[in-house]
């Protein structure tokens, strides 16, 4: 069997082939472990305006996901204006937007659990509604499993979202654990929570993964180079 491409049209396609088997796109707290609902999960870790754009092209097909924002990362600045318009945005599309936490952020559990209620704070304040789920960044074994909540909220690596139901991810932008169409999970007519990034996918043509981490990179230095043109006459040569 051939897969999708990696690219949003790729994507589409990787989703409608479960749809095709019976599934539905539902958000976390609507998902039943037994039943054939798919969750669209998507960690933001390099860059909000590709969750964007994967955003309008899911929105464009009816399907809600949820996106994870970093606030803890050198890569974006979520409280930036374009960024929280585009949060915002995305929320408008039907979009539910969680909280992707760095766990490593903090020197224990109790640490933790206050960084996480003051993150998720300052998310509800970025995007001016609720955020009642949170998502690891990388997270250790020891966090993985379980039913406990952090910071009150429920977390994607709870039992019910990993054991209970399927759990399928694009790593490092490939399956490395097997297609989804052919995830246990899916051949047992179960839920499945899909992982993906839109780094891997946003793209009219198929690219390297380092290759679409290298125009990421692009983006980023094209943006900081505009505003610091904009913000600093020595930089954009005004004062000359
Ligand atoms: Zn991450």
């Amino acid at each position: 069997m051939t897969y999708p491409a990696f690219t949003l049209d790729g994507y589409a396609e990787t989703i409608r082939g479960l749809t095709d088997r019976g599934y539905r796109v539902t958000g976390f707290q609507d998902a039943v472990p037994t039943e054939r609902h798919l969750i669209l999960r998507h960690d933001i870790d390099q860059s909000i305006p590709r969750a964007r754009r994967m955003a309008e092209r899911e929105a464009a097909e009816g399907w809600c996901a949820t996106y994870f924002v970093l606030l803890r990362t050198e890569m974006y600045n979520p409280w930036s204006r374009q960024a929280t318009e585009d949060l915002r945005a995305m929320r408008q599309l039907g979009h539910e937007i969680g909280l992707h936490l760095d766990a490593s952020c903090y020197a224990d559990a109790e640490a933790m659990e206050h960084g996480a209620e003051a993150e998720c704070r300052a998310l509800e304040n970025i995007i001016e509604a609720p955020v009642s789920l949170i998502s690891f960044h990388r997270p250790a074994k020891s966090l993985l499993g379980g039913d406990r909540r952090i910071a009150g909220r429920l977390h994607t690596y709870m039992d019910r979202f990993t054991r209970d139901m399927g759990y399928s991810s694009d790593s490092r932008g490939a399956w490395r654990h097997g297609h989804p169409w052919q995830h246990e999970a899916v051949l047992q007519s179960r839920a499945l929570q899909l992982l993906t990034h839109s780094v891997w996918w946003v793209g009219s043509e198929p690219q390297e993964p380092h290759q679409r981490l290298a125009d990421v990179l692009d983006e980023h230095v094209e943006r900081l180079d505009r505003d610091l043109a904009i913000n600093n006459d020595v930089w954009s040569g005004r004062s000359t």
